[in-house]
């Protein structure tokens, strides 16, 4: 891995960031979800996500969330739906409560089986069967923005390359008007995706998802269920450091700057950062992209 070099760009207000959080499903995590977003709000995030459990299993809980973003804070709510385990009325259902609650962004997604990530996908008998369907489902009932999964190293499902770009088509086809990656960790990987996906002609944003987990163990089972690939120096660099929490933050946030810095390099102007519900990591690779938070007036 390269020593970090700042970008030569320069940095500050053009980069719009944008951060993904989980229902809490405790007290204690909750607290920690609403200091998390009281750190992150200041750097005027162009919006936040709140995540969908496998099987519309957190669907109260992320209503509650995104709810409580509307009426709390001065941050624009996206909110993940799947088509998993439900009817299409159940989910035009939850759609229209959105919308009722003055969301208007919606992060469209097929989901995972409920047997898990890598099990086979049923849809379910009168639910919406995927994502593009999900996405003319909502544009039916609301002019919402919605936003839509893509994949750099190819959707594990996805029998090629050249499927996975006409799935995101149709997904454009049916209304969405930005694509946000699965994550990955080599910029080339997604530079050499973004060229694929402008030579067939999509010119939505494609927005980097930049992954925020110290737990390398959990991280190396979840990059191995989505496809994406972790690189040996990734492996070298957590070597030995399983016991240590404090530098595993630290690496994870170098890797994290690394990685948006070389992206920012080459034109790349948005970032949707996975934050695990951790403002920590974000803060510093934001910070390291010129994005602060706006100075305190000084008083009169
Ligand atoms: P789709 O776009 O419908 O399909 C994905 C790919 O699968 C296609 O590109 C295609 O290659 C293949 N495929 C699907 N169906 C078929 C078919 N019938 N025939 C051939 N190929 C097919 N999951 C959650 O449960 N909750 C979340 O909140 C959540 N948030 C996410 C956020 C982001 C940014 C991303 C990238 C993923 C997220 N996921 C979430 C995971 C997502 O649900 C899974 O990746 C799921 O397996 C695919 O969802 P999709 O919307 O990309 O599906």
């Amino acid at each position: 891995m390269n020593a970090f070099t700042p970008p030569s760009k320069s940095q500050g207000s053009d980069i719009a960031v944008s951060f993904e959080f989980f229902p809490p499903k405790s007290e204690e995590m909750e607290d920690k979800l609403w200091e998390s977003i009281a750190k992150l709000e200041p750097l005027n995030p162009h919006f936040v996500s709140v995540t969908y459990g496998a099987g519309g299993s957190t669907r109260d809980r992320t209503h509650r969330t995104v709810r409580r973003i509307v009426e709390e804070t001065g941050l624009a709510p996206a909110a993940h739906l799947t088509c998993v385990e439900a009817t299409r009325a159940e989910v035009d259902e939850v759609i229209r409560e959105y919308w009722d609650a003055g969301v208007r962004h919606i992060v469209a997604l097929r989901g995972d089986p409920p047997s898990g990530i890598g099990g086979a996908y049923l849809p379910h008998a009168g639910g919406y069967a995927n994502a593009a369907e999900l996405t003319a489902g909502i544009k039916a009932i609301g002019d919402f923005e919605v936003s839509v999964g893509c994949y750099p190293e190819v959707h594990p499902e996805s029998a090629s390359a050249e499927a996975d770009l006409d799935w995101l088509k149709a997904k454009i086809d049916a209304g969405a008007t930005r694509a946000i990656t699965q994550f990955f960790f080599e910029p080339d990987t997604y530079l050499r995706y973004l060229d694929r996906v402008r030579a067939a002609g999509i010119d939505i944003p494609i927005v980097p998802g930049v992954m925020l987990q110290p737990n390398f163990k959990g991280l190396k089972r979840m990059a191995g269920l989505c496809g994406t690939s972790v690189p040996g120096w990734l492996n070298d660099l957590y070597d030995g450091i399983e016991d240590d929490v404090r530098t595993r933050e630290l690496v994870t946030a170098h890797v994290a700057a690394e990685l948006v810095c070389k992206l920012r390099d080459q034109g790349v102007d948005q970032f949707h950062f996975y934050t695990l519900n951790r403002a920590g990591l974000a803060q510093s690779a934001c910070a390291l992209l010129g994005v602060k938070p706006d100075p305190v007036p000084a008083a009169a």
